[in-house]
């Protein structure tokens, strides 16, 4: 089917053509986006994958702390799915289910009030559970995947699987399917810290994962880099692995950047930093 029968099709949510970006990730900056869309339940987001050319390029996004859209603008699809995937119960004794647009401080208030333990760890982490989970899959020790059950995926053709991660491992992770739920096992009794409210300010994330053992920002600022600037993106000095984003900024400004660090870090010391914020799209 065509673009055209997206713009007639009867779709509850929010259909966008040429958004842009900055609008929806946590940076503020980014160029514009064919086609943004926000469904409002789940069979809204079948029918709109059922419409959208197979030829067309989507990708999902939660708070947008993790994705930017180049400054060219990206020519496919954007999904986001917080409001088709917001709910979340308990499935079985310290079993909770959530939906992947569910944000990890209300799931860390939800089982706070069910008594549950484990969740205090991520309450103020603003990012959703699904795209949470996205960028720790490769790196599941790390994160919250030790919690998990299983996780319902959902492809581009609309099929639904349950998988544990042993078959996802197997599977060679998430690949051309995203997250739509996830079910979680959490611990007895929080003996963990009061807890505390989750902050409202969400920032975007690092921007670069931490590095075969050492604290990205001791390296970047053991390389002198602490403070400089690319256009209107500047690193801060409280922790040189996040930057200012200024009004004027963008995302080549940031690229340039992340690229000038990675080269004086790979040169003084010999490691290699990987970027953490995933870039789509094209440069202006
Ligand atoms: C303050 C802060 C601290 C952080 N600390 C850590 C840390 O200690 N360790 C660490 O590993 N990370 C850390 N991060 C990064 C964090 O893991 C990611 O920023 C976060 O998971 C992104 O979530 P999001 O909802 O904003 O997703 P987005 O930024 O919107 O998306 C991130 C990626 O996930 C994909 N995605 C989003 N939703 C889905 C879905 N439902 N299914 C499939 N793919 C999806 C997107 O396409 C994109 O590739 C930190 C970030 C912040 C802001």
């Amino acid at each position: 089917m065509s673009i055209a029968a997206l713009e007639r099709a009867p779709l509850r949510g929010r259909l966008r053509f040429d958004e842009p970006a900055a609008k929806h990730t946590a940076w503020r900056i980014g160029g514009p986006i064919a086609r943004f869309y926000e469904p409002a339940g789940v069979d809204d987001l079948l029918r709109f994958l059922q419409i959208l050319p197979n030829t067309d390029v989507v990708v999902w996004t939660g708070t947008g702390c993790n994705l930017l859209v180049r400054d060219g603008g990206f020519p496919g699809t954007v999904v986001a799915p917080r409001r088709a995937f917001d709910h979340i119960e308990i499935a079985a004794e310290s079993v909770v289910r959530a939906g992947a647009g569910v944000r990890l401080p209300k799931l860390a208030r939800f089982c706070a009030q069910q008594g549950l333990g484990g969740a205090q760890v991520f309450a103020n982490w603003p990012h959703t559970l699904g795209g949470a989970l996205q960028m720790c899959v490769s790196r599941e020790q790390q994160s919250l995947w030790p919690l998990v059950e299983h996780v319902v995926t959902l492809d581009r053709y609309g099929e639904r699987r349950t998988l544990t991660m042993a078959a996802l491992r197997e599977r060679g992770y998430l690949r051309n399917e995203w997250l739509v739920a996830a079910q979680l096992r959490f611990g007895a009794p929080p003996s963990e810290p009061r807890f505390a409210r989750a902050r409202t300010n969400a920032g975007h994330g690092p921007l670069f994962r931490a590095a075969q053992g050492r604290e990205v920002h001791d390296l970047i600022r053991q390389a002198g880099l602490e403070g400089i600037r690319s256009g209107g993106v500047e690193l801060t000095v409280d922790d040189a692995n996040y930057v200012h984003v200024k009004k004027n900024a963008c995302v080549s400004d940031l690229e340039r950047l992340i690229v000038r660090v990675q080269n004086t870090v790979r040169a003084k010391f010999g490691v290699r930093l990987e970027r953490q914020v995933q870039l789509v799209g094209r440069h202006r």
